[in-house]
């Protein structure tokens, strides 16, 4: 899964919360100088001491965010590359404190913090890889740790460095831990908005045409009514019903009629595509929706409709018909109305014959 935006920004605020630790380094850094200094630990002068525990991490630090922060905002640099780096710069301070301070042997298992931190991404490849960068990272100071004539005298050395490592490797695990509960929680939550969105889905549309249903119909003709004049210029409306319906259900029965009601949707919705929206207004009736087409434009259509579903013989030897009635949107008029107008023109088809379609001005104009 990608969440390419969310990593773009929240990559900005871990940068943002790591300026806010090279303070809080700073400060500590102050502190242990100050505490040094008045309790008479201090090894060296107070001015190269100053120079190599608080003026050498700061300003590694500050380099390390500002470089971060420079290649966080180059465009060549791919996105995948972009994760590592405000986990890398954390890293990098981690490593500046336990070189500067091994002497706290506390300060070599800081390296579960970024290690900890890469979870947030939920990859496993990124976490390992960070692992592998803390574990080395880890190693190189150990190696500066035993060569600093300061911790010559510490006769533990490197039992140290072996039990950040058994740190480090637990976090690791624990973090993998942590990302297959996010993930599982996160597939969960999926799972439930799927099902809410079939159901809702489900609840829009009439199960055995699939079509939209009465309720939708209305709704999706209304948003449409509202762009009319702005992102349209108008709107048709066909209302269909199937010649003697009643008579095919009697002589062949209402499944023969059902499997009828499927095939004349599947047609009007092949034929129509994306020119029209198809819904089933009810029993043997349904009504198509054209977007920006004018009433001949929509009649047109609808004739070729009619011809095609003629010539089917979804019964043998049976000519099945249907009746249509279109109308187009005038200034004003509401979704009703215009339903109206185009039934009624379909009652017009249906008294002159029935297997025609009818414009309503037609109707009015007789
Ligand atoms: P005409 O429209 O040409 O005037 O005649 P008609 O026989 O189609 O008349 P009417 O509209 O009164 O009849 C509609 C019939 O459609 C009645 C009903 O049994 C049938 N019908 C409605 N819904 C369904 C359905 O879901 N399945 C089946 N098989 N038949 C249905
Ligand atoms: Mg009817
Ligand atoms: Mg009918």
């Amino acid at each position: 899964m990608h969440y390419k935006k969310a990593y773009d920004k929240w990559r900005y605020i871990i940068i943002e919360y790591l300026s806010y630790i090279v303070f809080l380094i700073l400060f500590l850094e102050i502190i242990v100088f100050v505490y040094f200094t008045y309790t008479g630990i201090m090894l060296s002068t107070p001015q190269v001491y100053f120079m190599k525990y608080t003026l050498f991490p700061t300003g590694t630090n500050i380099v390390l965010l500002t470089s971060g922060n420079y290649l966080l905002k180059k465009e060549k640099i791919s996105d995948e590359i972009k994760n590592y780096i405000p986990i890398l710069c954390l890293v990098g301070f981690c490593l500046t404190i336990a070189l500067v301070h091994n002497y706290f042997l506390i300060t070599a298992s800081i390296f579960m913090v970024p290690l900890m931190l890469s979870s947030m991404y939920g990859s496993k490849k990124i976490t390992t890889r960070i692992f592998f960068i803390c574990t080395g990272a880890l190693l190189f100071s150990a190696f500066f740790d035993g060569f600093d004539s300061s911790n010559r005298d510490n006769e533990m050395w490197n039992i140290n460095e072996v039990i950040a490592f058994i740190l480090l490797l637990s976090a690791y695990l624990l973090s993998n831990v942590m990302m297959n509960y996010a993930r599982e929680k996160e597939e969960e939550l999926r799972a439930s908005i799927i099902a809410k969105y079939t159901l809702e889905e489900a609840l829009k549309r009439d199960p055995m045409t699939g079509l939209y249903n009465h309720t939708e119909f209305y709704r999706y003709l209304e948003i449409l009514i509202e762009k009319i004049g702005t992102d349209l210029k108008t709107a048709s409306l066909a209302v269909i019903d199937i010649d003697k319906f009643k008579n095919v259900n009697d002589s062949y029965g209402h499944e023969k009629g059902n499997i009828i009601l499927v095939e004349l949707s599947k047609l009007m919705t092949e034929y129509c595509g994306e020119r029209g929206h198809v819904c089933r207004y009810g029993g043997e009736e349904f009504v198509i929706v054209f977007p920006d087409f004018t009433k001949h434009e929509a009649w047109i259509l609808m004739e070729n409709i009619r011809k095609q579903f003629e010539r089917k013989e979804l019964i043998p030897g049976e000519h099945i018909t249907i009746s249509s009635g279109i109308a187009e949107y005038e200034p004003e008029i509401t979704a009703q109305k215009l339903f109206e107008k185009a039934d009624a023109a379909m009652y017009k088809a249906k008294e002159e014959g029935r297997n025609r379609s009818v414009i309503f001005q037609k109707v009015q104009a007789e």
